[in-house]
């Protein structure tokens, strides 16, 4: 197993971590199948994989209620008494968090799910400008002072799904951040903080780990044939698994990559990549080829819409450009079970299509002239509900 340094943290990880949000389940996602998400555990330990990365909700009802995965993580640490092999990384469930004593209350009861008395990182949970706002106002600098002067958490940090301007005034709000989790992939360069956030934790010398590598799956499924065909050109043979990875582990700025393994043999399959794969592991031209591959894609995008943002903001709070992207990546990757998710997940429910009336107001903004309500329709076709996901 390659190892690197978590940023000024004096804990070396594995370049792969195990994230724990799709453990294998038995009929219903929230009931762990434990004897196996243990032997997949012992696993990736018994390979060098010591980095674990859950959440309060993690495999919940739903995301109001606490999730299984961290009690199940417990378990597992009580069983086999081996806390000093994985270094535990969890977050506060900020949507959940309506004043100061919350914080603690949460932590405390994460620290009881887990068996343990400290946590190694712990995250301010998937921050947006919104959640952001409320954690500042009731004095969440203050609590992070706290609970790393009082031992329950070791080093602090936050993951991230909003704008790069948000992200730079979060990371200057707070100079003892350690550990950084955001979604960055060969598509998502320029999407969210993406690689400018990449580079600036880099350059700080924190901890830069990165989630959603195959985002959720879906750049290993329905690989079109132009996508295929470049692949094919390539100076190694990679299967797509390998392509979204090493395009990580490419990169020396990169600590960890978590992955969500679902079965034993993504446990294996991950940890057989992972062990070839240190900075620079790819040629010029293979690193072209994964520009050419995001081009494919974006081409294959419907709404030709820029993000310039001039249509905002619309009255009734419909997060215009936001829509049209997740509904454009949907489309560009043909595999609805996957990338609705994203949808759901990173467009705040009011400001989904199903907030538009189709006034049509905004259209006169758009220097690209699309038709805005007409597309707008077609994004809350496509998605709909979000039970259906
Ligand atoms: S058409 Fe929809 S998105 Fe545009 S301004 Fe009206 S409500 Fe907002
Ligand atoms: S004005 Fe047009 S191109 Fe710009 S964000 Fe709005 S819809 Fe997209």
């Amino acid at each position: 197993m390659i190892y690197r340094k978590l940023g000024k943290t004096d804990l070396e990880v594995s370049n792969i971590g195990f994230g724990c949000m799709r453990l294998p389940h038995k009929e219903h996602f929230y009931q762990i199948d434990e004897a196996e998400a243990s032997k997949m555990f012992d696993y990736a330990i018994d390979h060098g994989i010591n980095y674990f990365d859950l959440a309060y909700s993690f495999h919940s009802k739903n995301k109001n209620l606490g999730g299984n995965a961290e009690p199940f993580v417990g378990k597992y640490l009580a069983e086999r008494g081996n806390r000093e092999d994985m270094v535990i990384q969890t977050k506060l469930p900020g949507w959940l968090v309506n004043k100061r004593e919350d914080m603690d209350k949460f932590l405390d009861l994460q620290l009881e799910r887990l068996q343990t008395d400290y946590i190694d990182v712990y995250m301010l949970h998937s921050l947006k400008i919104d959640f952001w706002n409320k954690l500042y106002g009731m004095d969440v600098l203050e609590f992070l002072d706290s609970i790393l002067e009082d031992g329950r958490v070791k080093y602090v940090g936050f993951s991230f799904h909003d704008d790069l301007d948000v992200f730079f005034s979060i990371m200057d709000s707070y100079d003892k951040w350690d550990v950084i989790l955001t979604q960055v992939n060969y598509l998502d360069e320029d999407y969210k903080s993406g690689l400018g956030g990449l580079e600036f934790v880099g350059m700080a010398g924190l901890g830069n780990v990165i989630m959603e590598p195959l985002r959720g799956g879906s750049l290993i499924t329905n690989i079109p044939d132009e996508v295929q065909a470049l692949w094919d050109t390539a100076d190694k043979k990679r299967t797509p698994v390998e392509w979204a990875l090493e395009y990580l582990w490419d990169k020396p700025l990169v600590t960890s990559v978590f992955s969500g393994m679902s079965n034993m043999e993504q446990v294996k399959e991950n940890i057989a990549i992972a062990e070839n794969c240190q900075p620079d592991c790819m040629s010029e031209h293979d690193r072209q080829i994964l520009k050419d591959v995001a081009q494919v894609y974006k081409s294959r995008e419907e709404i030709p819409c820029t993000g310039c943002r001039y249509c905002m903001p619309c009255h009734n709070r419909v997060d215009i450009p936001h829509c049209f992207k997740q509904y454009n990546i949907a489309k560009s990757l043909n595999y609805i079970d996957k990338t609705a998710a994203p949808y759901f997940w990173l467009v705040n429910k009011d400001e989904r299509a199903d907030s538009c009336t189709f006034c049509g107001e905004c259209n006169i903004q758009c220097p690209q002239g699309i038709d805005i309500p007409a597309e707008m329709e077609k994004v809350f076709d496509f998605f709909h509900e979000e039970s259906q996901y």
